[in-house]
């Protein structure tokens, strides 16, 4: 049994709804269908989730909401017409849409969540319709009913295992089963929807707790590529690689699939295939948990910028216990998520994503630091990307940090930061934003220019 995830883009038309229903119906063992809300049809096209976005922002500040309305329930409309699809379906997926936009506003996240999430739910009512249309015996499960379980807020959502036992029961079922990404419900019935690109983690939960076969997350492209195919010319297409290795890549500014959608593969290790709802033959890429790694040491080097460092030097900082657990507090404090703390004896960095900080918590935090810490020096400085190496067979590899830091020095690009993990499946370089595709150029011909084609 196979769960297979469609994304945006693989139902973002009736056209494109034909070709999900196709690949499906051309394997029995395609039993769970799991889908996102219609994408983009086209580059400049808007997603229906950024509608939804649009539509719970005018309502919450009292706005006329008509339009934005109109151009959700349009998109629908569209599509159910190009399947050839009643009317009824549009006024199902106009009144639900509706329904959400009067719901309780006294929590906005929670009231955004749920408009959101309106845009995976109505994809998979209309979808499992189309299939019972050409004949199919098909169900929409809604996420509650189906046990899709997440904790509540404030925490950051994350599935809770207790709904486990009941997901698995889909797996009895005999009718194709259309599940709406993106979202779950907590014990007592509130919906929550995961991170942007969050149905690549609900396709993930379902093979996990059906044990599947095989998890397909269908996408626009062939496969996962080895470096970014918008920077560097056709790069080499990855056919296998590890958990591990695609969670360092993801992490890293790979968004072929949703970095947090690795841990229920993972945990229960159900192989995953990316692969080309616009090209179904291509054998795609295989994430397994091992791979022969001795050929090719690195897999593939993602590169992603936006990144901040808050630097502090202190003489006799190594003498000094407790230091790195007070400054990680005062982070912590100020609810900061951090990357890497690369280190001196008497300097410490720390890597945040940019997006966590605003003028207001750097001058909080380095009061704080300056206060309580008494360093010789505090400042923060933003504008760095991570350049990422990726490959378990570093471990066993010899000399390949001086190959990719003389790749590095090659393009003139200062190294500010280099950090490797005790598991050794990464090497990341900290670089200036503005040389990041130079330096990807150079480190792809270094380690890619003499791997065999396959
Ligand atoms: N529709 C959601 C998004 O645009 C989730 C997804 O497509 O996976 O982020």
């Amino acid at each position: 049994m196979k769960v297979c995830k469609f994304g945006g883009t693989s139902v973002a038309s009736a056209e494109q709804i034909r070709k999900v229903v196709d690949i499906v119906t051309s394997d029995p063992t395609r039993k769970i269908v799991v889908v996102s809300a219609p994408g983009k049809r086209f580059s400049d096209d808007i997603k229906v989730t950024d509608l939804l976005i649009e539509l719970a922002d005018k309502s919450l500040a009292g706005k006329d909401t008509t339009e934005a309305l109109q151009k959700v329930v349009g998109r629908y409309h569209e599509i159910a017409e190009g399947l050839g699809l009643d009317n009824d379906i549009s006024q199902v997926i106009e009144q639900d849409v509706i329904r959400r936009l009067k719901k309780d506003q006294s929590d906005e996240i929670l009231y955004i969540d749920s408009l959101k999430a309106a845009g995976e739910d109505n994809n998979a009512k209309l979808i499992a319709a189309y299939f019972r249309h050409i004949g199919m015996e098909a169900e929409y499960v809604n996420p509650r009913e189906g046990g899709l379980l997440v904790n509540h807020r404030p925490e950051r959502v994350r599935a809770l295992p207790e709904g486990d036992e009941k997901l698995s029961k889909l797996r009895e079922r005999n009718e194709i089963i259309v599940f709406p990404g993106f979202f779950g419900y907590t014990e007592d019935g509130t919906l929550r929807t995961f991170n942007r690109g969050g149905s690549d983690i609900t396709g993930a939960l379902l093979a996990a707790a059906t044990n599947a076969e095989l998890y397909e997350n269908f996408t626009d492209v062939d496969c996962v590529f080895a470096a970014n195919p918008t920077v560097i010319e056709s790069p080499r297409a990855i056919e296998t690689v590890t958990y591990r290795e695609m969670r360092e890549l993801a992490y890293a500014g790979f968004s072929v699939f949703h970095e947090e959608a690795l841990v229920p593969a993972f945990r229960h290790s159900i192989p995953v295939c990316i692969k080309n709802t616009n090209n179904p033959s291509a054998p795609g890429t295989m994430i397994v948990r091992n791979r022969d790694n001795t050929i090719q040491p690195v897999i593939g080097i993602a590169a992603d910028k936006g990144f901040s460092t808050l630097f502090v030097d202190k003489y006799l900082m190594n003498l000094e216990i407790g230091f790195g657990r007070h400054l990680l507090q005062i982070l912590e404090e100020e609810e900061i998520p951090y990357e890497h703390t690369p280190s001196g004896i008497d300097n410490l960095s720390v890597i945040i994503k940019s997006e966590h900080l605003c003028e207001e918590k750097e001058a909080r935090i380095m009061t704080r630091i300056e206060q309580e810490l008494h360093p010789d020096d505090v400042h923060f400085q933003e504008g760095y990307s991570m350049v990422v190496l990726v490959g378990e067979g570093m471990r066993h590899a010899t000399g390949l940090a001086a190959r990719a830091a003389s790749a590095i020095a090659r393009t003139g690009a200062n190294i500010e930061m280099i950090n490797q993990g005790s598991s050794e499946v990464s090497l990341v370089f900290g670089i200036q934003e503005s040389d990041e595709n130079l330096v990807l150029s150079e480190l792809y011909k270094e380690f890619f220019s003499e791997v065999p084609a396959h």
